[in-house]
């Protein structure tokens, strides 16, 4: 018996649950269109909750001042009715067109999509982590080093050595303490740009002896055959010795790449996905590309732009997943059927 997990089928498939590609639900959920949106990242928000969560934004129509943060939960509120499917923590990674002229998508951590349309809204590029430049660290990587956390279970018992001083190292720090056999933060200093209560709860478990925590730099990585043993520490006085630990995880923050979207056939220009303004579709036709990813004459790089984008696209792709059936144009004000849709009626 093979273990393959068949594709799943859906109307859209979004690469990027950043804000763009949250409202992109939306405008597609007053269509009926169902959606299944992929994010390499492990929660929605795409710059917005990555790179500002607590900066104020003050040009979003109708919300005079809002958090990175705090537009991410109001978006994910407002598609709630919609039930879009996330896929968190996967890199949307090969594109294919199939026989009967739909395309799947596939991730690589082996799911795969088939929808008529794919919608492309991964802003930037996709966040890669940081690697610290550790001699021999790829040999590690997904056994005894990990850039993020996928699954906590899979950490359950194991010797932890967590590295940096942001919002991710405190956090999984705190989340990954009760799991872990041992737990051990170090960060080049002994002070944090993570939140405040993180700081704080982490402070509690060193009190309580549930966890470590050492101003420390890590040197090298020890251990064979892909097992991590150890890491050499250095203290900022030069002093080094040897950790046990058997799972590294450093949070060195993320850099934004394109990624595979390169490799999808289409057409970019200066790493950008040309669309035309009538339907914000790529010259690949089922391809839609809106928020930061693309380019025409005119282009401004601004949350409101892609929410446009957003409303043109979904009637566009209407067409294609529903071939022969009419659009009505209808204002959520006064239409009881799209009301409906969203519940309020
Ligand atoms: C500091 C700062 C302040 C800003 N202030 C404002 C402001 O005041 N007003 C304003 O309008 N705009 C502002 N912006 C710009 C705004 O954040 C962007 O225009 C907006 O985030 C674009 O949204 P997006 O959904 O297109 O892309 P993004 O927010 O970049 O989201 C794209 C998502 O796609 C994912 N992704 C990409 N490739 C892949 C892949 N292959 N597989 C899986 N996932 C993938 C990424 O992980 C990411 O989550 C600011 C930006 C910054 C950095």
């Amino acid at each position: 018996m093979s273990d393959a997990v068949a594709p799943v089928e859906t109307d859209v498939v979004i690469v990027g649950a950043g804000p763009i590609g949250l409202f992109a639900v939306f405008e597609l959920g007053l269509v009926d269109l169902k959606c299944h949106l992929v994010d390499i990242l492990d929660r929605a928000g795409g710059q917005c909750t990555e790179l500002y969560p607590e900066k104020p934004i003050y040009d979003i129509p109708g919300l005079p001042v809002v958090s990175g943060q705090e537009l991410t939960d109001r978006l994910m509120e407002q598609i709630k009715p919609f039930g879009a499917t996330f896929h968190f923590g996967e890199m949307a990674s090969a594109l294919e067109k199939l026989a009967d002229g739909r395309w799947k998508l596939s991730t690589d951590a082996g799911t795969e999509i088939v929808a008529p349309v794919v919608v492309i809204a991964a802003g930037g590029g996709s966040f890669v982590p940081k690697k610290p430049p550790l001699d021999g660290i790829a040999a590690f990587e997904g056994t005894g080093v990990f850039y993020a956390v996928r699954k906590m279970e899979s950490f359950r018992g194991r010797n932890i050595l967590i590295a940096g001083g942001g919002d991710s190292a405190l956090d999984w720090a705190v989340n990954l303490q009760p799991l872990a056999k041992k737990l051990t933060l170090v960060h080049h200093r002994d002070g944090f740009r993570a939140a405040q209560h993180s700081v704080n709860r982490m402070r509690e478990l060193v009190a309580e002896g549930k966890m470590s925590f050492h101003v420390a730099n890590v040197r090298a990585l020890h251990g064979t055959g892909g097992a991590l043993e150890a890491a050499t520490l250095s203290s900022p006085d030069k002093t080094e010795w040897r950790h046990e630990c058997d799972a590294f995880l450093p949070f060195f923050g993320l850099t934004m790449k394109l990624g595979p979207i390169a490799d999808f056939g289409l057409n970019l220009h200066e790493n950008l996905i040309p669309v035309d303004t009538a339907k914000f579709e790529s010259p690949t036709p089922g391809i839609f590309a809106i928020g930061d990813i693309n380019s025409y004459p005119g282009k401004l790089k601004l949350i409101l732009s892609g929410f446009h984008e957003a409303a043109l696209m979904a009637q566009a792709a209407f067409h294609i997943c529903r071939p022969g059936e009419k659009l009505r144009f209808q204002y959520t004000t006064s239409s009881s059927s799209l009301q409906k849709k969203l519940g309020v009626a």
